[in-house]
């Protein structure tokens, strides 16, 4: 597990030089000399990066009309890689340096893409909702995510598995990766500033790197994509804030602090990751603690107008957050706002080990009320003495029950956590800040892991 600072773009940066993935050769990937070129008809708005007024994914916003396939173009050049790069790393590195380009046109990219991918496989736009942009940036991402990181084996494999449940989970199938690669390179020939033949090449070997595992991945996944379950009980805690229950049909097998991907009747095709707030359950009940994010088009839908009822459907469960069964070390939790969820459920899960390790658990939150896991905290800590529990909130300092101050600093007074596993959940901003503070502590990368609460 690497605690590698994401980059403003998501993308995880260059890391230190590694061979390519093992045994893995380039799969040529024929179709993408049928990529589009660029219509000269624009397709959401004129002017190559224009920002034009509706610039923002609203609601009204209509799907982009789909441009005619055009003629091949001619095959890419390779660029000679530098004499110190394997070609993984060259085609990678160059990935990253296009996304980086265009990742201000986030929204026009995800439409072009989008209409590109309609047009060429028409059946994959029953996958998408009314309004494509918002979902099919989540899919870019997750298609360029593995792309930038082919030259890191080690940190492409897991790195799969949550990418291709979600893949699973929008209904997306093992032969529709040749057509998502042409759609995608299509879109960034549109939109990278500096698209040229090698780095087309460079695209094209990073996609097919990265889609030969993401195939086989989908293949062989036996579980189904989906079960669903009913929503038993919504509390609103505050306007942002609301715990809701959720009773599958059948219970979902998990475990303590992976999260699951879940679809609901007021936004369809929008799947979000949620994690269960409490340890597995003999009847299957899921427990979610969901904050309302400004703009955020699901979490509002979920705390504003879910209700008792509502027929959700959930995804498999994903996630590396959990204990190491073979350690036998300390663990420190920290856990940001929801990020408590998957902390309360491992704590859970813990408290009916036979030999439960000492455990800190550090939750923050700007405010007392977004501490939705303290309460059931302390009563475990009262009933555990191996658990100790600290608080901290940014503002109001004068409740009892909290100390005042931000995450990072309030753990690092709080001990000497260099023999712990520590293990992280909250928003990439929190886990970027706590994991620099207990690395510069003294804590080891390795003993480190997250999961990030956004994509
Ligand atoms: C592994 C994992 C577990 C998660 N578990 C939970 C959970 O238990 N409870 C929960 O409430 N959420 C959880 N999330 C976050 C959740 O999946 C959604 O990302 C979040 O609710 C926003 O979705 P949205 O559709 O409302 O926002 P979107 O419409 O996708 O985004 C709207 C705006 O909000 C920003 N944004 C997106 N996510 C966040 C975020 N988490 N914090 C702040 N800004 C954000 C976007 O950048 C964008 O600007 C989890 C995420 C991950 C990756």
């Amino acid at each position: 597990m690497s605690a590698e600072p994401l980059s403003q773009d998501g993308l995880a940066a260059p890391g230190p030089a590694s061979a390519g993935p093992a045994g893995a050769r380039p799969r040529r990937l024929a179709p993408v000399r049928a990529v589009p070129p660029p219509p000269t008809t624009p397709i959401v708005r004129p002017g190559r990066h224009a920002a034009p007024e509706d610039a923002a994914d609203t609601p009204d916003r209509p799907t982009p009309s789909v441009p005619t396939p055009q003629p091949p173009s001619p095959q890419p050049r390779p660029e000679p890689a530098r004499a110190d790069e394997t070609a993984e790393q060259h085609a990678a590195r160059r990935v990253r340096q296009t996304w980086t380009e265009v990742e201000p046109h986030a929204d026009e990219l995800a439409d072009w893409f989008a209409a590109l991918l309609f047009s060429l496989a028409p059946d994959v736009r029953a996958l998408f909702p009314a309004r494509v942009t918002e979902p099919a940036r989540r899919l870019l991402r997750s298609l360029v995510l593995p792309m930038s990181t082919v030259d890191r084996p080690g940190e492409l494999r897991p790195m799969l598995e949550p990418l291709v449940r979600e893949h699973r989970a929008l209904g997306l199938r093992a032969e529709q990766y040749e057509v998502l690669g042409v759609a995608l390179i299509g879109a960034m020939r549109r939109f990278g500033r500096s698209w040229d033949e090698p780095t087309e090449h460079a695209w094209v070997r990073a996609f097919s790197l990265a889609a030969g595992p993401m195939e086989q991945a989908v293949r062989a996944a036996a579980v189904p994509a989906v079960a669903e379950g009913t929503v038993v009980s919504h509390r609103r805690l505050s306007w942002d804030l609301a715990v809701l229950h959720v009773a599958p049909d059948a219970p979902v097998p998990h475990r303590a602090g992976q999260y699951l991907t879940v679809e609901i009747p007021q936004r369809p095709r929008m799947w979000r990751p949620l994690s269960p707030a409490r340890a597995p359950r003999p009847d299957g009940l899921l427990e979610f603690h969901v904050r309302a994010v400004e703009g955020g088009w699901v979490s509002r839908a979920m705390v504003a107008h879910a209700a008792p009822g509502d027929r959700w459907r959930l995804g498999p469960p994903a996630g590396r957050l959990g204990l190491d069964l073979r350690s036998a070390r300390e663990v420190l939790m920290v856990a940001g706002g929801t990020g408590g969820a998957p902390v309360l459920a491992l704590c859970e899960d813990m408290a009916r080990w036979a030999r439960p390790r000492p455990c800190t658990v550090f939750v923050g939150g700007r405010v007392p009320e977004d501490l939705t896991v303290l309460d059931r905290l302390h009563e475990l800590a009262e009933a555990h003495p191996w658990l100790a529990v600290a608080a901290v909130c940014e503002d109001d300092p004068l409740d009892e029950r909290t100390q005042p101050g931000t995450l990072p600093d309030a753990v690092v007074r709080g001990g000497d956590w260099s023999r712990h596993d520590v293990l992280l959940s909250g928003s990439p901003a929190m886990i970027r800040a706590t994991a620099s503070a207990l690395l510069v502590d003294g804590v080891a990368l390795d003993r480190i892991t997250y999961d990030p609460f956004t994509e």
